[in-house]
């Protein structure tokens, strides 16, 4: 279903540059879907991912706990580097089926795809660690 999802979304991805149009289907723990497209932009560093789109189509209706993540390309790719980060931000749990426009897949994980991963509690256990800075010392009046 969510590979339906994509695979219709897909239709409205805005890719005039790339011709490599993608769709997502972002399936939350609510039970809600939400799809996503890539968008691209004349400066083309504007351009957001299909899966960013899915997430932050989600996350500013309120989601913030996802199940899966279907992508649909022509020839099956994974998710970049930017959208593996950005999904970990939201759980390394995530189902990422890959799909291509036959309806060949693979399933993996957002932690498979991105091991390591700089995460939320990453960035809390750093903080953690983290002494205060010492205050600069002032030399005394009439000290060189
Ligand atoms: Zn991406």
């Amino acid at each position: 279903m969510l590979i339906e999802v994509a695979s219709h979304a897909r239709k409205y991805a805005h890719a005039p540059y790339s011709r490599y149009r993608v769709g997502s289907a972002l399936l939350a723990a609510s039970g809600h879907v939400y799809s996503g497209v890539n968008v691209e932009n004349a400066s083309y560093g504007l351009a957001i991912c299909s899966e960013r789109t899915a997430y932050v189509k989600a996350i500013s209706e309120g989601e913030c706990e996802f199940i899966a993540i279907a992508v649909v390309t022509d020839n099956g790719g994974a998710p970049c580097g930017a959208c593996r980060q950005f999904m970990s931000e939201f759980g390394l749990d995530t189902i990422v089926i890959q799909a291509d426009v036959h309806g060949h897949y693979t399933l993996t994980t957002v932690g498979e795809l991105l091991p390591d991963a700089f995460t939320p509690a990453k960035l809390a256990e750093a903080k953690r660690r983290r002494t205060p800075p010492s205050r600069p010392r002032r030399a005394a009046p009439g000290t060189p």
